[in-house]
């Protein structure tokens, strides 16, 4: 399983989803109560009409009381508008109470999604993940609003109601009240099994969900590989597995509703004959046994509403244990108890004996020792798989190293706290992430609080202010989704300008330059000479041409570094360095 740290969730109890529930609502108590309060005056009311009704048929038809006609007509008015205005008001406070629990629910589950560690998210789908946050919180939204207040109101109609009958004849509702273990019983019979489809159903919704957003912005891709039929097919199996998975919802609940409906039957069938043969034994009268079938109806109203709302109520316990993987998942890279804030850094950075492996896959790094000097550029090269990348994503703390220590200015990583860490670090990559909106608010991204004046500056440090202004709209330009609207070499010097506005102590280059054409190659370079100067640096290169210059450069196979040295040093050895040089630039090495 993709989840959590692997460890399966127990399924929760329906009881601890509603005390998380209800402690995620923040609760405002007056407008509960209200409701509350609503609710039972709801379920007295419903008494009064068939009390009506028997002292219609018992007293006032036998005694001819005309009089008094116009008094029961007006009663069962009145009745019935205080109930629907009853039924108006707990109906909207218990709409809004759910929509704040779906409100509170929501963000608290986002805000725990952010702080979750980056390996978190290689585990799982990203659409998978989408729909817990849309889908299963509405639904869980769905039963707070309106099951629960249906369950609420039946509850107390249901209890009044069998106090009152067994009040008016105990007998008959003992008799009646016979057929509830077999309600109850079936309810949770089919609760199990509808449970465990709705989760299907969710986790169906989850795969489509997925698929839906890999292919949308994989839709480039899609088109040259003239894969739509193929993506359509696999789209259809997913979709198919969410038909078959509702298909077998549909039937439990019809199988269901059919047995209650019957147990149902039977209730009615004990009342009508034991009731006749106590009126014939003039043990009981006419209107009594008219109210009892009225009061029976308004009885089994709650049971067969209750049908339904264990359907949602299993449907919300599926939502709610897909919610709950989120939120119990912790996250493993935290601040230990004291950590403390770095102060500004020098940025001399030191991993010593570091290993690191992914999860449980071979290790990456092996008793890896290397130093990156404060205020210089340290270069680092390899074959693709080498290890790079890990280790600036180790410096930035994404992860955490099995053994060893990483320190910067002598802290270790682990002593100090993340943001005071990550807010001094810059990582320009080779995927080059933009959100959807202006050219200006994606600079703005590296310090939220700063001036027009500061981001124009940064655009301009990194060679992006000519081609920003020679838009209409200028830093107004709306960049498209993920910047689909910019070129590469753009979108390089935009997150390069976003960078030099964070003005972070040490700066990381993964490959920026790497997926560049030899022109904005040109640009870029001098953009970077711009975010490099002044800071310690760690340039990961898969072009030679954008090391020449570095202090120091390691090179890297296989986890190990097997070389380091200036760049005339490295190729004067005729090693790894050479052979790579030599590979990129077969011509110039001749000049060297
Ligand atoms: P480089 O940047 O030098 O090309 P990386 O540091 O990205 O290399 O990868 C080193 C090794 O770690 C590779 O074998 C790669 O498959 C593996 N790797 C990289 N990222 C992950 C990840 N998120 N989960 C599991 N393995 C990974
Ligand atoms: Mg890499």
């Amino acid at each position: 399983r993709r989840f959590g740290t692997g460890e399966k969730a127990k399924p929760a109890s329906i009881y601890s989803m509603f005390v998380r529930i209800y402690t995620h609502a923040r609760l405002e108590w007056p407008s509960l109560i209200a409701a509350v309060v609503c609710v039972i005056a709801v379920s007295l009311l419903e008494f009064v009409v068939p009390q009506l009704t028997r002292f219609t048929i018992d007293h006032l038809i036998p005694n001819k009381r005309f009089d008094r006609l116009f008094l029961i007509g007006g009663g069962v008015l009145g009745a019935a508008i205080a109930l629907g205005g009853l039924r108006f008001i707990s109906t909207s406070l218990m709409a809004s109470i759910g929509q704040k629990v779906l409100y509170n629910l929501r963000n608290d589950l986002y805000r725990h999604m952010q702080s979750l560690d980056v390996s978190f998210f290689d585990r799982n789908r990203t659409g998978d993940l989408m729909s817990r946050v849309t889908n299963d919180v509405s639904i869980l939204q769905q039963m707070i609003s309106s099951s629960m207040m249906q369950l609420f109101t039946d509850f107390f109609t249901f209890t009044a109601i069998a106090i009152y009958m067994l009040w008016i004849d105990w007998r008959l509702t003992l008799l009646l009240l016979a057929t509830f273990p077999f309600m109850i019983l079936t309810t949770r019979v089919f609760g199990k099994r509808m449970r465990s489809s709705f989760r299907t159903v969710q986790e169906s919704v989850a795969d489509v969900s997925d698929h839906l957003q890999n292919s949308l912005t994989g839709i480039r891709l899609i088109k040259s590989f003239t894969a739509e039929s193929y993506e359509s097919e696999r789209f259809s199996e997913r979709t198919r597995k969410n038909m078959d998975a509702n298909i077998q919802v549909v039937r439990l609940r019809a199988a269901y509703e059919p047995i209650i409906d019957f147990l149902n039957y039977i209730g009615l069938a004990i009342v009508l004959v034991f009731g006749a043969w106590l009126a014939m034994k003039d043990q009981m009268t006419v209107g009594t046994i008219v109210a009892f079938i009225a009061y029976l109806r308004l009885l089994q109203n709650p049971i067969r509403h209750f049908s339904r709302i264990i359907n949602t109520i299993q449907q919300s316990a599926a939502a709610y244990e897909r919610i709950m993987e989120v939120i119990n998942t912790k996250a493993e890279i935290i601040e230990k108890k004291g950590a403390i804030a770095l102060p500004p850094l020098r940025g001399h950075i030191a991993f010593s004996s570091v290993s690191f492996a992914y999860s449980n896959e071979s290790k990456v790094l092996d008793a890896f020792s290397l130093e990156l000097e404060a205020g210089k550029v340290t270069a680092l090269v390899g074959s693709s798989g080498s290890g790079k990348t890990t280790i600036a994503h180790l410096i930035a703390r994404f992860y955490d190293p099995q053994d060893g220590v990483i320190t910067i200015d002598g802290y270790s990583l682990k002593d100090v706290t993340l943001d005071s860490l990550r807010e001094q670090i810059g990582i320009v990559s080779q995927d080059i992430v933009l959100f959807n909106g202006t050219i200006g608010e994606n600079i703005k991204y590296g310090k939220h609080d700063s001036t027009e004046a500061e981001v124009i500056a940064a655009a301009k440090a990194a060679n992006a202010s000519g081609f920003i202004e020679s838009f209409p709209q200028g830093y107004d330009t709306q960049i498209g989704e993920r910047g689909v609207k910019l070129s590469g070499g753009q979108k390089q010097r935009l997150s390069i300008a976003r960078a030099i506005l964070k003005n972070p102590r040490v700066i990381i280059l993964d490959e920026a330059t790497s997926s560049l054409d030899t022109e904005s190659e040109q640009y870029i370079q001098d953009a970077l000479a711009q975010l490099l100067r002044g800071r310690t640096c760690l340039v990961i290169a898969h072009r030679l041409s954008t090391i020449q210059q570095a202090d120091q450069i390691y090179v890297l196979e296989q986890g190990c570094i097997v070389e380091n040295g200036t760049h005339d040093e490295l190729l004067r050895r005729q090693g790894r360095y050479s052979q790579l040089y030599e590979l990129q630039f077969p011509q110039t090495d001749a000049a060297q």
